[in-house]
């Protein structure tokens, strides 16, 4: 059926993603089978991470990262405004404080030095931890980030969300895949139908971290073990002779039902083997784009055609955002923001973020548009779209 509309992003479901999840439905497990180690490890081998932990959205794998690795009350995380919250409200949930760095108006991600400013002016122990974010699916460097985090004895939470499939380049010129785990602790992914890869809601935590690891599944099942080795009760309370009996299992921490279903694993992992086509597809519309835009007056940045970005965005600065907005929606284009800087949302104002506080941020705001970007996005709609962009500018403003 050809669509209304042409949204920002849209996910691509085949005729084999619909067998893979009827196939589920007609097995044993719904929930808790063999499908959610499958997704599991070709996502791991896909990202070339040593562990990979599904959940329930990616809201849930940052929370479970922010709970695997202490955060308490009073602890302080510094991340990016540009971003979906849920990179910040993680530390909110376990009581900790977000403060916020400012992004690099070249790349859009948070700047190295800001957070170097926040940490050389605080007494030394103030931070816990550092998440950068793969914004738009660039990636960020993060081996210059480990060594600030090294410095300073803090975790890395790599928010990874936008960034299935891209790498940067390390000063050993390797190419380093976003959530491979080799800089950050941990990493997050989601599979909410807007991202590459879509499971309807789903997420995945990546680290190279045994420990971590076994945390994590732990707590995205209630903080519940069930392996004699792991408990710490006696046999005989438990009710058992020679060992702990059959039924026998410890809630030892307090965790969540954070987990994925099988029918949404067997739809990740039939996406997932058609990632790499996608982002094939995704850098030549950024290509297209690109082009298209170059070196036009109304445009004031753009994301560019870089090696290793995912393209989960193509973002445009441009003059007149509210006037293009509005016109490419009567021409049934809904863009997007992305995003409103997180330290404006009414919430984090109440502990006394105020405009004027991150400045690379909120003028990055005033401009910045999303253009439809996803893998099914034909030639003629992206035409459609660029036409639309040039005739407001070219045309429509001129009247
Ligand atoms: C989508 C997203 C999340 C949250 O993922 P959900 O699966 O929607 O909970 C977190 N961070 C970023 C950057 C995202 O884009």
């Amino acid at each position: 059926m050809k669509k209304q509309f042409i949204p920002y992003s849209s996910q691509h479901i085949t005729d084999e993603d619909i067998q893979a999840v009827i196939e589920t439905l007609k097995s044993d497990y719904l929930t808790q089978g063999p499908k959610i180690a499958e997704f599991e490890n070709a996502f791991a081998k896909y990202i070339g991470s040593s562990y990979a932990v599904s959940v329930a959205n990616g809201t849930a794998a940052l929370h479970l990262c922010a709970l695997a690795l202490d955060v308490k009350e009073g602890d302080k995380v510094i991340t990016s405004p540009i971003t979906f919250a849920a990179s910040a409200n993680c530390v909110r949930y376990c009581g900790g404080e977000i403060v916020f760095g400012d992004i690099d108006l070249q790349t859009y991600l948070l700047d190295v030095n800001s957070v170097k400013s926040l940490l050389e002016s605080s007494p030394s122990g103030t931070y816990k931890g550092i998440i950068p974010i793969d914004f738009g699916g660039r990636a960020v460097n993060l081996e210059v980030f480990r060594e600030l985090a090294d410095e300073y004895n803090l975790w890395i939470i790599e928010d990874a969300c936008h960034a299935p499939g891209g790498y940067f380049t390390n000063s050993d010129n390797q190419k380093q895949n976003c959530g491979n785990g080799n800089y950050a602790e941990l990493a997050v992914f989601s599979f909410h139908p807007v991202k590459h890869i879509a499971s309807g809601e789903g997420g995945m935590i990546t680290t190279n971290d045994e420990r971590l690891y076994k945390k994590l599944l732990q707590l995205r099942t209630h903080g519940i073990v069930k392996s004699d080795k792991d408990f710490t009760n006696s046999i005989e309370f438990a009710g058992g002779e020679e060992s702990y009996p059959g039924w026998y299992m410890e809630m030892q921490l307090l965790g969540f039902n954070y987990r994925l279903t099988d029918f949404q694993a067997a739809l990740g992992l039939s996406q997932l083997g058609r990632a790499d086509e996608g982002l094939i597809k995704r850098r030549s519309i950024a290509k297209t784009y690109e082009d298209a835009f170059n070196g036009q007056s109304y445009i004031k940045g753009q994301s560019g055609v870089i090696e290793g970005h995912a393209y989960h965005l193509y973002i445009l600065e441009v003059e007149d955002r509210l006037g293009l907005y509005n016109y490419l929606r009567q021409n049934n284009i809904f863009s997007q923001i992305h995003y409103i800087p997180c330290h404006l949302m009414p919430y984090y104002r109440q502990f006394g973020w105020k405009e004027g506080d991150r400045l690379h941020s909120e003028k990055y705001y005033k401009h910045c548009l999303s253009l439809p970007m996803y893998p099914t996005l034909s030639y003629e709609e992206q035409e459609f779209v660029i036409n639309k962009v040039k005739e407001f500018y070219n045309e429509v403003r001129n009247k």
